[in-house]
């Protein structure tokens, strides 16, 4: 920047100082601090937290006591981190009676008048008072609708009708009014009277970038009658810009719907791009592109930081993935800097609208219109409804057009907005609690956001490992490993809004098909085996496609496996545990090596959804690398030394490990079965699922390409009827590894209890069996969040995880809605075949499995009420497809309330209270998975104490354990042995010795540290 540009940029800000009462209340439209809450809230972070929450849960809570409950409990939980007169008052917060009345009515009109400051109205036609008011004072306006997150395509056709109905309302009033130059024309002509801001998520319940294809033609559909009456009634449409995950997306959606022939030449449309982002600038550029060379018709920017700060950079680190904003305030300033030059300077095709109440950003955006000779009323400044009215009208003063973003909607879907905007602005780095709340001095509030780069320290976050600033997945196989010590990180799943992992899935899903037809052998010493029967394994989403045919192995051939294992044990057992672990490393390799050709196998031969298959290889590389450390740790031998005595605890192996796997998590729980008994020193048979033992296949190649010595695993798919006994009752097998369903676990753990003749050892076995888990929906919880847990729970990979969620039980208060919603949200999925990106729900996994499930639901409907049921239509024939299904009122002691059905069936269940919720949710002979919604920080307390089972998750879904985060494992009939991917798995695997060394010799012992 110029000195000259910065010095007319104060100038600007010093103007627009000048015409402000930085003493009065400039912050908010009424006298703010009176609230006392804000004011409270930025000086102590535990306060805010619980009053935001607070706030938050408020809009659903029914009864007086529950307010003062809620607000005791949020006080509560902060404990010692409150202000010392907080925890004092909490005593005072009345239980019941009179007073506890008044409090609740207190609370509730408080927020109602909190959020009224924010939101205009709660329909059109308060909106439009609102507007008119604005209207009086020069003001311009843009109309957002609040609402609930869509989660349901009636929500999403409701929300459409809704634009549609706000369109014609205000179109009707407002352009009956007196025209107002200074705001109904620019410097050129007149411009649109009315202005909506439109989300674009909430136009389609399954809005994921993930299928931008399909996403784009279901919005595009919904949002076409908005633009045409909009088009034709003379009214501006923005898109508002979410976050960054819906961005490609969004801006895809935004050109092809403004290259359509009916709304190409149509100048009334604008998107907000959010400065914060990395990738803005190019993504203006190639805005420019495409308005300059192919729309040619110029289109409106709304300049704006983002709104979603807090969001983007937890959500980067729980995943692992890059941070896609600047993490320093300066930085967004500065970028927002050079965008307005380039917009300014853009004018004629991507004309400005800066949505911002930083007076140093306005005014940059002045100086530079000015020294480009951008006339004042071409482009225009935005700003939120109820925020910072002075310096609105101070900038409307000065010659220049301010349009008012203008929320309007319910009181309960507004709170999340409200809690949004409280948070921004009491931010530390927010401009106008600097300025205002703690009263900077306008020189500081006026710096270049850049010279504050050389004030401060650069505070990069971390880049998490195996990550390119692209998002994708580092492949180099001479990445630096983990060194003993290193701290286990789970490997980022594969971010699909990212086009580039898009692509790659599609190419390898592609490559795969082209392999279609080949034939897997039994491997033994490393040596392919003869095939003589054999079992075609198909594609459950297409049963015409043959995914190719696999050796069925004779029960000699597991006898050959089983001795190949036996001769190969001594070494193995020998080699040093470094060596290893870093074979465990190698593999983890091979999967990054062939990540998405990996996962597209499994997509195809299980019929798992693009998301959950590179979920399933994420976790098979977590098994690998968590497992070598974790052994590396146990490989080193304790010492319990005392002078003239060495005591040495160590491990070692049992001997050879059978590992019989499922299909669900083919890849996964396969390699987390063999890599934890190779890693320990076991040599293994590895028998795979009949219906993955493609994927069995291609685990058995990355280990061989890893370096695996013959005989250390062998590769012996077939059918578990015929070899599996053969396998378990061997007297030369030490232990079984199997996952699968509790029947099979039970004989296996008989057979394998009898200990014959010539077989000195009691075989070990380590079993994960089903569950048939619960997900308690409190009357207090976040419904948004409650549906998605309880459908992604129960839906996701069609049901058919040990995970899954296969009853939700409702309290009284809530159950009503609750159960329609859901109904809405599960018709809203797309049933699909599982390689279609769009898919929701695949298929089962063969017809066995669909003719149980159906069977059970034929139970269902003898036991409890249907609610839903998807008709699958023509999927029925092309694959096994069984539409997701709910029953209602299941009494807790139904066969669909007891038993594991595997598929897509749900039962909802009522419940008096939280008591009876968690009697019924421990009511079932499986410990294996549970969750709850619920707001209450007392409840919760309850439900953690209470809900007896492996896995239990707090207000979100209970499927998707990920390894050393939660590793994974139930108890009763759930499993025997401790949890997958936790610190005593391996133990398992191993048995203990302690060599104790008498070092006296005639009163003389050696130093300990001499032999230690
Ligand atoms: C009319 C209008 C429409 C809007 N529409 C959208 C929209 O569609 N989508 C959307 O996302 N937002 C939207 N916003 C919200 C907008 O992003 C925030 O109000 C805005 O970020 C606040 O910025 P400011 O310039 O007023 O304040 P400032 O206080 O100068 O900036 C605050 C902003 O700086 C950024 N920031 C804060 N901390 C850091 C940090 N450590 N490192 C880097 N950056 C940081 C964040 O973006 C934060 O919001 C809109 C705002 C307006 C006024």
């Amino acid at each position: 920047m110029t000195p000259d540009l910065d010095a007319r940029t104060k100038d600007f800000g010093r103007e627009i100082f000048a015409r402000l009462d930085r003493q009065g209340p400039v912050l908010f439209t009424r006298p703010w601090l009176e609230d006392k809450l804000m004011g409270l809230g930025m000086h102590d972070p535990a306060l805010k937290v619980q009053l935001f929450r607070f706030v938050d849960t408020l809009p659903y809570l029914k009864e007086d006591t529950e307010v003062s409950r809620h607000l005791r409990e949020y006080l509560g939980e902060a404990g010692d981190q409150l202000p010392r007169w907080v925890r004092r008052g909490m005593a005072w917060i009345p239980q019941r009676g009179l007073l506890s009345q008044l409090l609740a009515w207190q609370a509730r009109s408080n927020a109602e008048r909190m959020a009224r400051k924010f939101i205009a109205g709660s329909n059109v036609a308060e909106a439009v008072q609102a507007v008119w008011r604005m209207r009086t004072r020069r003001l311009a306006f843009t109309i957002d609708l609040l609402g609930e997150a869509t989660i349901t395509e009636a929500e999403a056709d409701h929300v459409q009708k809704q634009y549609l109905d706000l369109i014609r309302g205000l179109t009707h009033e407002v352009n009956a009014w007196p025209e107002e130059p200074i705001i109904d024309r620019d410097d050129r002509g007149p411009l649109p009277r009315v202005n909506v801001s439109v989300k674009l998520s909430a136009l389609y319940s399954q809005f994921d970038p993930i299928d931008p294809e399909g996403t784009s033609r279901a919005v595009r559909r919904r949002l076409r009658p908005i633009l045409a009456l909009a088009k034709q009634t003379g009214a501006f449409v923005n898109f508002d810009m979410e976050q960054y995950s819906f961005k490609d997306t969004t801006l895809r959606i935004f050109r092809e719907i403004l290259t359509e022939p009916e709304f190409r030449d149509w100048p009334h449309v604008g998107i907000a791009i959010q400065a914060y982002l990395t990738d803005t600038e190019a993504d203006l550029h190639q805005l420019l592109d495409w308005v300059k060379y192919e729309r040619r018709c110029p289109v409106w920017i709304r300049l704006v930081k983002g709104a979603y700060w807090d969001y983007e950079t937890v959500l980067a680190a729980q995943h692992g993935w890059p941070v896609p904003v600047f993490t320093q305030k300066w930085q967004s300033d500065a970028n927002f800097e050079k965008l307005t030059e380039f917009l300014l300077a853009n004018v004629e095709w991507l004309v400005p609208a800066f949505g911002s109440h930083n007076i140093r950003s306005i005014a940059h955006a002045m100086a530079v219109a000015e020294q480009l000779q951008v006339p004042p009323r071409r482009f225009e400044f935005q700003m939120l409804y109820g925020m910072a009215d002075p310096i609105k009208e101070a900038i409307q003063s000065l010659g220049y057009r301010v349009r008012i973003y203008t929320p309007y909607g319910q009181l309960l879907p507004g709170m999340a907005y409200l809690v949004r905007r409280l948070l921004e602005n009491s931010s530390n780095d927010s401009f106008l609690r600097q300025g205002f709340a703690e009263g900077l001095s306008e020189e500081v509030l006026l710096r270049n956001p850049c010279d504050l780069s050389l004030l401060l320290r650069p505070q990069p976050i971390e880049k998490p490992p195996m990550l390119a600033t692209n998002g994708q997945t580092v492949t180099s196989p001479t990445s630096p490993k983990a060194p003993p010590d290193e701290h286990f990180q789970n490997e980022p799943l594969s971010d699909f809004s990212r086009a580039t992992n898009r692509d790659q899935m599609a190419a390898a899903l592609r490559e795969v098909r082209s392999q279609f037809g080949r034939t897997y052998p039994v491997v033994i010493d490393n040596q392919s085996q003869p095939v003589a029967k054999t079992l075609d394994s198909l594609n459950p989403s297409r049963i015409s496609e043959r995914v190719g045919t696999v050796a069925v192995a004779t029960v000699e051939q597991a006898n050959a496996a089983v001795a190949s294992c036996l001769r190969a044990f001594d070494a193995w057992r020998d080699t040093p545990v470094e060596e290893r672990a870093a074979f465990l490393k190698r593999v983890a390799q091979q999967f990054r090596r062939r990540r998405f050709e990996l996962a597209a196998w499994i997509c195809l031969e299980t019929g798992k959804p693009w998301r959950e298959s590179d979920a399933d290889v994420a976790e098979a590389i977590d098994f690998c690398e968590y497992y070598a450390i974790e052994m590396q740790k146990l490989g080193r031998p304790q010492h319990r030394d005392v002078p003239g005595e060495d005591n040495r605890y160590f491990y070692e192996p049992r001997g050879v490990a059978v590992v019989i796997a499922p299909w669900n998590f083919p890849l996964a729980i396969l390699t987390g079965m063999t890599t934890a008994a190779l890693v320990t020193g076991n040599t293994v048979v590895m028998k795979p699922a009949e219906q993955s033992a493609i994927v069995g296949a291609k685990l058995m190649e990355c280990l061989q390409a890893a370096g695996l010595p013959p005989g250390v695993a062998n590769f012996v798919p077939g059918v578990g009827e015929e070899i599996g006994p053969t396998l378990v009752q061997h007297p030369d097998v030490a232990l079984i590894a199997f996952t699968g369903s509790l029947k099979v676990a039970l004989m296996i753990n008989e057979q394998a209890a009898k200990t014959p003749g010539g077989q000195n050892f009691v075989k070990k076995v380590i079993a994960e069996m089903g569950g048939k888990n619960a997900i308690i929906v409190d009357d207090d919880a976040d419904l948004d969040e409650a549906i998605k847990g309880v459908v992604d729970s129960a839906f996701g990979y069609a049901g058919q995880k040990c995970s899954a969620g296969s009853r939700a039980i409702v309290l009284s208060g809530i159950y009503e809605q609750f159960l329609n919603r859901l109904v809405e949200a599960t018709k809203s999925l797309t049933v699909a075949p599982a390689d279609e990106p769009g898919c929701s729900v695949g298929p089962v996994i063969d017809a066995e499995a669909r003719d149980r499930i159906l069977k059970m639901i034929d139970i269902g409907r003898r036991e409890a009420r249907l609610v839903y049921q998807t008709d699958v239509g023509a999927l029925a024939t092309q694959g096994y497809f069984v539409g997701p299904t709910i029953f209602a009122d299941v009494p807790e002691t139904a066969t669909i309330a007891q038993e594991e059905i595997f598929g897509p069936v749900l039962s909802v269940m009522r419940a008096q209270d939280l008591d009876d919720a968690l009697r019924i949710a421990n009511g079932v002979k499986y410990a294996l998975t549970g969750a709850c919604f619920s707001r209450s920080p007392t409840n919760l307390e309850k439900v953690k104490r209470k809900f007896r089972v492996g896995n239990l998750y707090i207000n979100r879904k209970c499927t998707g354990a990920l390894v050393d985060r939660q590793p994974f494992g139930g108890f009763k009939l759930s499993g025997i042995g401790s949890k997958a991917g936790g610190p005593d798995y391996l133990l398992q695997f191993l048995v203990p010795r302690t060599v104790t060394e008498n070092q006296m010799r005639r009163g003389f012992a050696p130093e300990p540290d001499a032999v230690a």
